[in-house]
């Protein structure tokens, strides 16, 4: 579901947990009604927020996909992977072309032509 840090980075650890199992049962109850029964049959789950993500990737605002794709800073408008550094590279989901994993895998493919293509 698309959400925001602001939704969940003022809550103490008690409210944090409160609206997390309010927001599993809200979906839970939306899935029952297109699967019966199924509410009844997990076992266990857990809600992820964007506070969450925050506090395993340390990314801005807990988003998972890098910088916004706006046209500004999307594409071939990401920092590149060469540096002006020599030898130093940048690759990953912030840079060109960005953003999610298939973004971070084509800007790892990039890195390694422009390292190659120096031998
Ligand atoms: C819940 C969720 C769902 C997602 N779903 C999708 C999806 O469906 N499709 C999609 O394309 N993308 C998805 N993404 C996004 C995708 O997972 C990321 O964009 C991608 O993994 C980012 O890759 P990365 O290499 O840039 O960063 P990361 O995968 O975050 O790698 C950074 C690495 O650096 C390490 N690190 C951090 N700090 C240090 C340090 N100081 N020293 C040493 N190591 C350090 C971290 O441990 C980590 O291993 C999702 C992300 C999340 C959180």
């Amino acid at each position: 579901m698309v959400d925001s840090l602001a939704a969940w980075d003022k809550l103490d650890e008690k409210a944090y947990r409160a609206k997390k199992e309010e927001v599993a049962r809200i979906l839970l109850a939306r899935l029952d009604k297109v699967i019966p029964g199924i509410k009844d049959a997990v076992e266990y789950y857990e809600v992820g927020t964007p506070r969450t993500i925050r506090r395993y990737t340390h990314n801005t605002a807990g988003t998972p996909y890098g910088f916004a794709q706006t046209p500004k800073q999307a594409g071939f408008n990401r920092c590149k992977q060469q540096s002006p550094i020599d030898g130093l590279y940048f690759v990953s989901a912030w840079t060109m072309p960005g953003g999610g994993f298939s973004g971070a895998i084509i800007s790892g493919y990039f890195a390694a032509k422009e390292i190659l293509g120096r031998r």
